[in-house]
């Protein structure tokens, strides 16, 4: 997990990560402000509960889970028809099923989608709230101030230290991992 972060991240500064330390820093930011910036204007536009790649996924499973059959045992307890039967209960996030993705994830399977709509509950409350935009536009609600660098000294640059690469050191030119990429959650 920590890996396919710090990959995710080199990718964001491709650039940066071969300057000098003080001009890297200065460098992330002003991408973190503009991003900030960019991610709470994007967000007034959302007029759904959730971000716009999580509504979309809500309501596919909706569509599936439309065509299941459920029998309610109790207020907590589903049986629901799939291709074969499985048992939901939506107070302890499980289902037979055993995708786990309820745990994992915090969006119920679409078993358990079928049981909350069955029920008549509402399924944004089972869906965990990072999810949503309200969380989205809070996340991204304080800004980073500007700064001018008229007071900066003109020389300060620090720079890694200058070392000979070993023989059992890593190649520069690292094959990344598919998380290095840019991928939107939201
Ligand atoms: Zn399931």
């Amino acid at each position: 997990m920590c890996c396919t972060l710090a990959e995710c991240f080199n990718g964001w500064i491709k650039e940066e990560r071969f300057m000098s330390v003080t001009a890297m820093l200065y460098h992330i930011r002003r991408k973190m402000m503009k991003m900030f910036d960019d991610c709470c204007r994007e967000c007034l536009s959302w007029r759904s509960e959730l971000c716009p790649l999580m509504e979309s996924i809500y309501r596919a499973k909706v569509d599936v889970a439309r065509f299941f059959r459920v029998v309610i045992s109790n207020e907590v307890e589903f049986e629901v028809e799939d291709v074969i039967v499985h048992y939901v209960n939506v107070e302890r996030k499980s289902c037979s099923c055993h995708c786990r993705y309820w745990q994992i994830d915090g969006f119920p399977c679409v078993h358990a989608v079928a049981s909350i709509i069955s029920s008549g509950g509402s399924l944004y409350s089972f869906i965990n709230l990072a999810f949503a935009v309200s969380s989205f536009s809070q996340s991204y609600s304080q800004s980073i101030h500007p700064i001018a660098n008229i007071e900066m000294p003109e020389n300060c640059d620090i720079m890694p230290p200058d070392v000979s690469r070993g023989p059992e050191r890593p190649k520069k030119k690292r094959i990344e991992s598919t998380g290095a990429s840019w991928r939107r959650i939201h």
